[in-house]
């Protein structure tokens, strides 16, 4: 079906990312898968072509155009499985930390590199302790004259390797109660003296992409790395949380679709029983039901991102976009897996990195059980005090 959010600009920007991205990034994909990271030379291609950040305004080198123009970015590097850039981490969940809530001085020294990939962008959130539970953070911030001192670890955090700015969630008052209004966020340049990358971690999907271990010994930086105000942290972290949920609910759609129409092709050349496996009534009723999933799934995100582009509080509606997308990859993924047979468990089959690449989708930005925590309380569910 026809997607009705698009312009015909928008129609043309896609083709001129699809254009780039199989030419510039796809080949790239089994070196970083060997690697582990991506490489910088591909950041800086994506900056120089206008792809990292086009939302980001236009007096800090950004296209100030609408997020749909961030989404199909997202969308067109999710149908090649180019996991390893975190792209949409970089440019649609970190960047807007900057833009929207950065003082002129930092905006400046930071937000220009980003979007020509020259500064790679992190977050670190998670610790070793806690994830779901983010107010539960045991990384300190003090005040020291004009510095703050940065101590603890954190685990999980998505170009952790590659990063030159991390945005980190610490507590400036680790006494505040509750505890949310004690978090803080602090921009950690990556030379910042104390700031210790720790492991690469080995996981089951992503392979191309860095997911690392970080540590704060004493680590210092200017007080003026401060990001928006003390205390407030939590508060721009949920503010932020709407786009960070959409932009997973995107890609991991394009890459249902993906995996679908590449077991489409897949089913109709395999043969068993002197005909193509497409002629069989399961294979045919799975491969529908999918393609109706991921066609339902699709007006929906598509309604989410018309909200989002004008603007509208849509926390409820992300969050069920979030879970119920990425409970669909991991459908769609583990049935087109079954269609292959045993060659859908051979890594050379793209369909066994879907798999393996999808398991991560509800786990990380906020896991499915935490977005229906969210959606339970905004429909007055539970009473919290
Ligand atoms: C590949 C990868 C990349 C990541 N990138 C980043 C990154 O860049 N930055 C970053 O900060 N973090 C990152 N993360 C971490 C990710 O955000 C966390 O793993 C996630 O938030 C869950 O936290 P946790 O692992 O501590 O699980 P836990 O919070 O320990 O949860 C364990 C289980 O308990 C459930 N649970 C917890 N609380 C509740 C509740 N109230 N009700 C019901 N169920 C509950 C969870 O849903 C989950 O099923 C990444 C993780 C992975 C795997």
């Amino acid at each position: 079906m026809r997607r009705e959010i698009f312009t015909e600009e928008h129609e043309m920007f896609r083709a001129q990312v699809r254009r780039f991205v199989e030419s510039e990034i796809e080949p790239k994909i089994p070196e970083w898968n060997r690697a582990g990271m991506s490489d910088r030379e591909s950041w800086r291609k994506m900056g120089a072509a206008g792809f990292l950040g086009p939302n980001a305004p236009v007096e800090y080198g950004g296209a100030g155009v609408d997020f749909i123009y961030d989404a199909i970015v997202v969308e067109e590097l999710s149908r090649v499985r180019a996991h390893g850039l975190m792209m949409g981490l970089h440019s649609d969940i970190c960047l807007p930390y900057l833009t929207s809530y950065g003082s002129d001085e930092q905006k400046k020294r930071y937000v220009p590199g980003a979007i020509s990939g020259d500064v790679i962008l992190a977050i670190a959130m998670t610790e070793p302790g806690t994830g779901s539970d983010l107010a539960a953070v045991q990384t300190t911030a003090r005040r020291e004259g004009d510095s703050y001192v940065l101590n603890g670890s954190k685990l999980f955090i998505s170009n952790g390797q590659i990063a030159d700015l991390i945005i980190v969630v610490a507590k400036t008052d680790p006494k505040a109660k509750p505890a949310h209004r004690g978090v803080s966020l602090i921009l950690v340049d990556a030379d910042a003296p104390g700031f210790v990358r720790g492991r690469k971690l080995d996981k089951l999907g992503f392979r191309g992409q860095d997911t690392s271990e970080l540590f704060f010994e004493d680590c210092r930086v200017p007080a003026g790395n401060l990001l928006g105000r003390e205390g407030n942290g939590f508060k721009m972290l949920m503010e932020k949380l709407q786009q960070e949920r959409l932009t997973t609910a995107v890609g991991s759609l394009a890459s249902a679709r993906r995996c679908l129409d590449d077991t489409v092709v897949y089913t109709k050349q395999r043969r068993a029983f002197g005909q193509p496996i497409a002629a069989f009534q399961n294979t045919q009723f799975k491969l529908a039901e999918m393609a109706t999933e991921v066609e339902v799934g699709q007006a929906f995100v598509d309604r989410c991102l018309a909200a989002h582009v004008r603007g509208d509080d849509i926390v409820t509606e992300v969050s069920m976009a979030k879970w119920w997308v990425t409970d669909l990859l991991k459908r769609v993924t583990s049935q087109c897996l079954q269609l292959h047979g045993g060659y859908g468990f051979m890594m050379e089959f793209p369909v066994a990195t879907d798999y393996a690449d999808a398991a991560v989708q509800s786990i990380y930005a906020g896991t499915n059980e935490i977005m229906k925590v969210i959606i339970a309380r905004r429909m007055g569910l539970e009473p919290r005090e």
